[in-house]
């Protein structure tokens, strides 16, 4: 037992990874398929393998609305002074801007080498549906459960101006039970400066919260210790129901993301953080969040890793708490450079799919409305391909059609979305890194000094 302890714990988190993705292989390919050529696996991988891999994201989500909360109050009463809060969060959306762009770009780039859509069959899709009408009910599962889960996503606010305004929450305790993040947030940051305009009286409150703050993150450490074995389990689940085999075209969709997504974070992190504003070695920005990586990873949510992000940012790369906990949620909740790049792809995968010729105009706006999109969709598992319809919009795909495709590419988005979440994690690192050093707030011996071998 304290042999186990003893190996660091991004080591065992790998360990995971590694055994659960061979594990999952082995009862895939091991068992082989049905007469209807679903893996026979499928149904051990849901009532052995999920429910296991599921408890670790719901403990580590139970963590999200506490921890960002105090980190976030303690964060602000200890800036000390509430006038540095825009600075600091105008160089972070800056940042989140320019990095999304470079990666809707990236995107489309791999999308028009690799040209994932030419030469689909699109008529093997069945007839374009239109969701909620007869013909939808009749349309199989995937279209039934695509249209369910677009229904779900259209509940929430439409305009610009409803979800601005859906930022400022009308009871601060429905948006924690909500796990509105953005409202949380606002919340928090006034109720921080409220603490610090009251002065002594406001002390004992701060101080309270300060200690829940460290308290929080000592609970993420205790739940962090289950990530080898939630890991293990959540990658033995979607080996055991996908196998690799993504097969034709969606093989070169999910090659085009993966490629786009290395050089997001090999050369656009990589630059910030070697060259411009950060300038530290490369190779201890990743070895400090390797756990955050594995856990977005295996879990497909940049908000469900949240919490492991602020504890690797703040402990290993010695970013201070004032700046980890109010960038690294927003963060989290607006800047998904993997979903941009997706998006991007998506888009480029339909008009090729449907033999739509792409003009400039049709690129920019692409870029444009990926950026937007990515922007608003939300850290958890296939928000990204959930809001596709947006971007194929703009290079004329039809609703109807768009469902179609979604529904294509729906069965096997786990493992495109594990890469996406994974980038958008790294993102939130870099820039929450960058943010720190541009304003005074990184503890550069700790960056460097910190053996996390
Ligand atoms: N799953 C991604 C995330 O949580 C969002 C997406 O679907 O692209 O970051």
């Amino acid at each position: 037992m304290g042999g186990w302890f003893r190996i660091t714990l991004w080591k065992r988190v790998m360990l995971g990874l590694v055994l659960g993705l061979l594990v999952g292989a082995a009862l895939y390919y091991g068992l082989g398929k049905d007469a209807q050529g679903n893996p026979n696996a499928a149904e051990f991988a849901d009532t052995w393998l999920k429910p296991f891999g599921d408890a670790f994201v719901k403990l580590i989500k139970m963590l999200v609305v506490p921890l960002i909360f105090t980190t976030l109050v303690a964060g602000v009463t200890a800036m000390g002074d509430p006038k540095r809060l825009g600075g600091l969060g105008g160089r972070a959306i800056g940042m989140y801007f320019l990095t999304t762009w470079v990666a809707v770009s990236l995107g489309l780039i791999m999308g028009t080498l690799f040209r994932p859509g030419v030469g689909i069959d699109v008529s093997t899709f069945g007839t374009a549906v239109e969701c909620g009408t007869e013909a939808a009910m009749n349309a199989g599962a995937a279209v039934q459960e695509v249209c369910a889960k677009l229904d779900k996503a259209a509940g929430g606010p439409q305009t610009i101006a409803a979800k601005l305004l859906d930022i400022i929450p009308s009871n601060p305790v429905e948006a924690l039970n909500d796990t509105n993040v953005l409202a949380i947030i606002f919340f928090a940051i006034i109720f921080g400066i409220g603490c610090l305009l009251a002065g002594d009286k406001g002390r004992p409150v701060a101080s309270a919260i300060e200690s829940a703050a460290d308290v929080m993150l000592k609970v993420t450490v205790m739940v962090m210790e289950l990530a080898p074995f939630g890991v293990f389990f959540l990658m033995a689940w979607v080996m055991a129901k996908l196998g690799f085999a993504i097969l034709d075209n969606l093989g070169l969709l999910a090659i085009a993301l993966y490629i786009a997504c290395i050089l997001q974070i090999i050369i656009v992190y990589g630059l910030i953080i070697i060259k411009g504003v950060v300038r530290l070695p490369l190779a201890r920005f990743f070895g400090g969040i390797r756990d955050a990586q594995a856990v977005a990873f295996s879990t497909a949510s940049s908000s469900g890793t949240l919490p492991v992000t602020i504890a690797n940012v703040s402990e290993n790369l010695g970013v201070k708490k004032s700046v980890a906990s109010s960038v690294l949620p927003v963060g989290a909740t607006i800047n998904m450079d993997g979903t941009a790049i997706y998006l991007g792809l998506v888009a480029l995968f339909a008009a090729q799919a449907l033999g739509i010729e792409m003009t400039p105009i049709m690129y920019v706006m692409v870029a444009l409305t990926a950026t937007l999109t990515s922007i608003g969709a939300a850290g958890i598992p296939s928000a990204g391909l959930l809001l596709a319809t947006v971007v194929m919009n703009e290079v004329n795909v039809p609703d109807e059609m768009a469902i179609l495709i979604i529904a294509f590419i729906f069965p096997f988005d786990r493992l495109l979305d594990m890469m996406r979440t994974m980038t958008n994690v790294t993102g939130d690192a870099a820039i929450a890194t960058a943010v720190a050093k541009w304003e005074g707030e990184l503890d550069e011996e700790i960056f460097k000094a910190r053996a996390v071998v």
